[in-house]
């Protein structure tokens, strides 16, 4: 099962984002060339000074330093959080069950894409909406205001980044009954 944790600091004004995933790497097909050290990097590498987040005691929103983290753990039962997929389906994040959630790789995808699915790992949605064309075609729009962000990325493109919208969402899928993607598996906790 994929953990979620949330931890927010207000007196420090930090708040810690972090996942714990299990992805035994050795027994699946090779498609995926990224290690697990390259891909926490990779997540990690979105923390920053955030402004604008939403938080059980601060519902007016404020400017926080937010640290993203991905720990992999070694899976005991041989079932797997990640699991790769082939070039012809899409990266995702899938129920697993009552209570988990599994990230499907797609064979050979983007950092990006992957940093995105962490997003909705954390517990945030897609900015984006799908339809599709004349031709039958499936088209992508980015919601207004997301070009730059991380989850309105579209296949063709798009942002590379999380603000503090993202972590606002984070943080209310984890204190929200519905949430199509989060996740009984996302906790918060509130240290005053
Ligand atoms: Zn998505």
């Amino acid at each position: 099962m994929i953990e979620t944790e949330i931890t927010i600091d207000e007196e420090k004004k930090e708040i810690s984002i972090n996942a714990t995933i299990s992805w035994d790497k050795d027994t699946q097909p090779p498609e995926i060339s990224y290690t697990e050290q390259q891909i926490s990097d990779a997540v990690s590498s979105h923390s920053g000074s955030m402004s604008g987040i939403v938080t059980p005691e601060n519902p007016d929103g404020g400017d926080y330093q937010v640290n993203f983290g991905v720990e992999f753990v070694p899976d005991a039962e041989s079932t797997y959080d990640i699991v790769l997929s082939g070039p012809d389906k899409p990266s995702k994040v899938r129920g697993q069950g009552k209570s988990g959630k599994e990230m499907q790789l797609r064979d050979g995808a983007p950092l990006e894409a992957i940093e995105h699915e962490f997003g909705h790992i954390f517990g945030d949605i897609d900015y984006y909406g799908e339809g599709t064309d004349a031709a039958g075609n499936r088209t992508t729009t980015v919601q207004e205001g997301f070009e730059n962000n991380i989850m309105g990325r579209i296949v063709s493109g798009g942002g590379t980044t999380f603000d503090g919208r993202n972590v606002t969402r984070m943080i209310q899928s984890g204190t929200t009954s519905w949430d199509r993607h989060a996740s009984p598996g996302v906790s918060v906790r509130t240290f005053p």
